[in-house]
């Protein structure tokens, strides 16, 4: 509601707008929701392809259940009980206890974890634990990356910083291997080769720098294991073991940034981690725990988690150290935790991710040989990613064709969202129990539009083509509306009548015509 504050003339008023809506031109007003759908204050039942944290479905029953009876016990602060071991402690008694049950599908070595509300605040923990247990301060981030919106995890949020400029001397960034658009594509057989030894170069650049000032060397990768911020990139197994290994040769921790992709997301595993057969130092999961109940976590050693002592000086927990927050954990998060994970196992939708998901991948990859503005489909699991291009030709990006995609989609009753380094990758984040129906619904109707937007372009070409012939001209200057002058008008005569020029122009600018 803050960002549709309406100015006298009654539009947003973009300058003062503090949020990025979605459908900025007819904002999504959801009153309720239900399995993979939603419905609109008008009534529209929407599928909801992009919901992300909704892992097992809006309101499911078992979540519900367990949220209606964690709200009848009695709620914990943990200042009030001095030590966060004693509301754990009852929550142990009501069978309610989140961490060990998470715990128990990591690797052994994650060992300890805390229950946090945001991927923000985790990530943010994530940093301090592994400043303090390396002693070291440098921060290793991939390009496009984002890890949240506190003053410190947006600091390492390349996607945040304007123009890709790095205003932080102690975060280095290092490139994404991007073999569809990147530096070094697909074509070139040494493009992986290539991108290790620039990843290489640019970290030992930092290493020697920061040896002539001070001796700082890297704390911490912070990573997610697929790039979902850069256009949906999926990195090779084998390239992100090889950076992993480098950089922790460098005596820097590894941490797994799961807030996306965690909890059966992409598919084979629980953890995308699992997927690249890397086990991380810390890792930060967030969103999809709680199905929309704000839960996160953060997983960890022993050996790494004492340094939270080193973190809150003041602890007054001589072993571990204390990271209080006021609401967590609570008997809701633990209720809401535990029923989500129970969910996920006994609807196997790990499976479902990987079956749904791929029907996804291949049925777009069907959908390229009939047209021309399918660049590329790639994802894993049920985070999938479609590509929008002028032409195949020369694949340039085509983010108002995305743009059009989306309002259409949601037009038809379908919502997803429009992502990525050009703005012009779909990306699809349905619920994990999503099913084929749902999919070919979607698959159905994206077909149908984007057959109707090209024909529209098609339409577009062949008038630009007729009527350069008869000399006049596309003014491609206009977004919005097809603009054609007559050869007066582009030389400046445009007193009176400029003749058939103008009545064409007329014509045309009475058409509402998308233009990429
Ligand atoms: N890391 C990643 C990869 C994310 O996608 C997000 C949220 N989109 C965050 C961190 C921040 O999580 P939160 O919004 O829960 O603070």
């Amino acid at each position: 509601e803050c960002s549709l504050k309406n100015d006298s003339h009654g539009s947003t008023n973009k300058s003062r707008k503090p949020c990025h809506l979605m459908f900025e031109q007819n904002p999504l007003r959801i009153i309720r929701s239900l399995g993979s759908f939603m419905e609109d204050e008008d009534g529209q039942q929407l599928l909801d392809c992009v919901s992300g944290v909704c892992q097992v479905g809006h309101c499911h029953p078992m979540v519900l259940e367990a949220a209606q009876r964690a709200s009848a016990l009695a709620h914990i602060s943990t200042d009030s009980n001095a030590h966060v071991i004693s509301s754990v402690d009852i929550i142990v008694k009501d069978n309610y206890h989140y961490i060990p049950r998470l715990l128990a599908t990591l690797p052994k070595n994650l060992n300890v974890g805390l229950v946090l509300h945001s991927g923000s605040e985790a990530n943010d923990l994530a940093l301090q634990l592994s400043k303090e247990f390396t002693g070291n301060h440098d921060v290793i981030v991939f390009e496009s990356s984002f890890h949240g919106c506190l003053g410190t995890v947006s600091a390492i949020s390349p996607k945040t910083y304007n123009n890709d400029f790095n205003p932080r001397d102690w975060v280095t960034i290092i490139p994404v291997p991007d073999l569809f658009r990147g530096q070094f594509r697909s074509s070139d057989p040494e493009a992986l080769e290539k991108y290790f030894e620039q990843t290489k170069e640019i970290i030992q650049t930092k290493l020697n720098e920061n040896r002539k000032i001070c001796s700082l060397q890297f704390a911490c990768l912070i990573t997610e294991p697929i790039f979902t911020f850069h256009s949906l990139t999926i990195p090779e197994k084998s390239y992100m073991q090889r950076v992993v290994s480098y950089i922790r040769s460098l005596g820097a921790l590894i941490i797994m940034d799961e807030v996306q992709t965690g909890l059966g997301r992409l598919g084979q595993n629980l953890w995308g981690f699992q997927n690249y057969e890397i086990v991380p130092d810390i890792l930060v999961a967030g969103k999809p725990l709680g199905n929309g109940y704000p839960l996160a976590v953060l997983a960890t050693s022993t050996e790494i988690s004492r340094s939270l002592k080193d973190c809150h000086k003041y602890s007054r927990s001589q072993e571990n150290g204390e990271h209080l927050f006021q609401f967590v954990p609570s008997p809701m998060q633990s209720a809401i935790g535990c029923a989500v994970l129970d969910v996920v196992c006994q609807e196997n939708l790990v499976a479902n991710a990987d079956e749904v998901g791929l029907f996804i991948r291949n049925s777009v990859c069907g959908l390229m040989t009939s047209h021309t503005t399918i660049g590329d489909v790639r994802g894993s699991g049920l985070l999938v990613g479609i590509e929008l291009v002028q032409d195949m030709k020369t694949l340039k990006p085509a983010p108002k064709l995305a743009e059009s995609v989306l309002y259409r989609l949601r037009q038809e009753g379908i919502t997803v969202a429009v992502e990525g380094i050009n703005n012009n990758v779909l990306i699809l984040i349905p619920p994990l129990n999503f099913s084929k129906q749902e999919a070919g619904r979607f698959l159905q109707v994206f077909d149908q539009i984007v057959t109707e937007l090209e024909k529209q372009m098609i339409c577009q070409v062949s008038w630009g083509n007729e009527l350069q012939r008869i000399g006049l001209k596309l003014d491609e200057s206009d977004q919005s509306f097809l603009k054609w002058r007559s050869k007066d008008e582009q030389s400046g005569n445009l007193s009176g009548d400029s003749g058939q020029g103008s009545s064409i122009s007329s014509y045309m600018r009475g058409m509402s015509c998308i233009s990429f």
